[in-house]
């Protein structure tokens, strides 16, 4: 059986690092698509383990060897998904997170009908402002186009299949979960594996 996608988008700040890491935690056999982005590595973070850290150069040589599945431009750096983060995992059945923009994620369904698209939210603007300067990784430029985008980025929570809303992290964590959990039954999913197993 085929692995499905979990898009998982939202405005910077709204708890989707945070919330993927606590779900990979609960279901452990989930893979995680590394995206690469030209952005600089913030403290903490790890090359090939949260992202490949690539200069603009290498992002274009990329780009012209069709190395992403898709790719964007997000807060002014560039971001991606690369075809080597997805391809096999998917084809060994493995289910696969990705933390992408709203554009990735159009691109994602455009070209994989069956991904499902999680949206996750904040309780409130001034929480997501408020969470976003604690967490105290940007630069002020970079914190003030987070925050200008946010408002154009909440609207497209509209065509996503499921919206979290990140107040208590133990209840979205386990909503995140739950999601998943669910699709893994969905009849779409596994009726033909069904079928085949029981001779209907
Ligand atoms: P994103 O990946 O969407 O940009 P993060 O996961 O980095 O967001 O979360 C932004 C900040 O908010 C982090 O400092 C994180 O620890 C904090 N945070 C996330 N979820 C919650 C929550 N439910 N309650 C309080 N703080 C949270
Ligand atoms: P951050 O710099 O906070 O890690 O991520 C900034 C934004 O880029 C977030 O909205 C995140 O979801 C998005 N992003 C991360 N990787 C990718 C990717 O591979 N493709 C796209 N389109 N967006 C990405």
């Amino acid at each position: 059986m085929k692995g499905r996608i979990f898009v998982i988008s939202g405005p910077s700040g709204a708890g989707k690092s945070t919330l993927i890491r606590g779900v990979r935690e609960r279901i452990v056999e989930i893979g995680y698509s590394v995206s690469h982005t030209t952005r600089r590595s913030r403290v903490g973070e790890r090359d090939g383990k949260d992202y490949f850290f690539v200069d603009k150069d290498k992002f274009r040589e990329m780009i012209n060897n069709n190395a992403f599945v898709e790719w964007a431009q997000v807060y002014g750096d560039y971001y991606g998904t690369s075809y080597g983060a997805l391809t096999d995992k998917l084809n060994a059945g493995q289910d696969i997170i990705l933390d992408i923009d709203i554009q990735g994620a159009k691109n994602i369904k455009e070209k994989i009908d069956d991904s499902i698209l999680i949206f996750i939210l904040p309780p409130s603007r001034e929480m997501l402002e408020q969470r976003l300067k604690e967490r105290a990784t940007d630069s002020a430029e970079a914190l003030t186009k987070r925050i200008a985008l946010a408002a154009t980025e909440l609207i497209n929570c509209r065509w996503y299949d499921y919206l979290i809303i990140n107040d208590d992290l133990e209840k979205a964590t386990k909503a995140l979960e739950a999601v998943i959990l669910a699709d893994r039954c969905s009849k779409t999913r596994i009726l033909s594996d069904v079928e085949a197993r029981l001779f209907l």
